[in-house]
């Protein structure tokens, strides 16, 4: 449990120039805001069970944005079947949407993936992926919002 060892302080000197909205809330707000399911997986560092998902099988076309801050983080033309249970992408929607950062947790090293507008944690990135990357982004269901494309064309 990390939870409030960095919560809502985020120097804008951290992070180069980027376009994305910053959204900064506390510990508090974020409990209101989301499922408990939700509140554990993107502010606590936690992971969903495998195949438990909402979106390890699904492949309708659309974005996957963040369930905390609605910035959009994956589109479904880069989602493929990695056998995992976690829904996989083998590249964001735009480099500037996410952060990573190195986790040490669990005695392995692995690369954590964060939103880039609220630091929500969504999954790890692993160099197995496929063309045209190479990189795996292994990411929870509960961490994403999926918007279909029919919806965001008539919007
Ligand atoms: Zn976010």
């Amino acid at each position: 449990m990390v939870i409030g060892r960095r919560r809502s302080v985020v120097s804008s000197e951290s992070r180069p120039e980027r376009r994305v909205p910053r959204v900064v809330r506390t510990e508090e707000e974020w409990r209101r805001i989301l499922t408990p399911e939700q509140f554990r997986i993107t502010r606590c560092k936690g992971t969903e069970p495998a195949f438990s998902g909402a979106y390890w099988d699904h492949h309708e076309p659309g974005v996957y944005c963040c369930a905390c801050c609605g910035l959009p983080l994956f589109d479904s033309g880069t989602k493929f079947d990695s056998g995992t249970g976690w829904p996989s992408f083998f590249a964001p929607i735009a480099p500037e949407h996410i952060a990573t950062q190195e986790d040490r947790s669990w005695w392995m090293v692995r690369t954590e993936v964060l939103c880039a507008g609220c630091d929500a944690h969504l999954g790890h990135v692993f160099p197995d992926g496929p063309p045209p990357t190479g990189l795996r982004y292994c990411i929870n269901s509960a961490a994403l919002r999926f918007e279909p494309a029919s919806k965001r064309e008539s919007q």
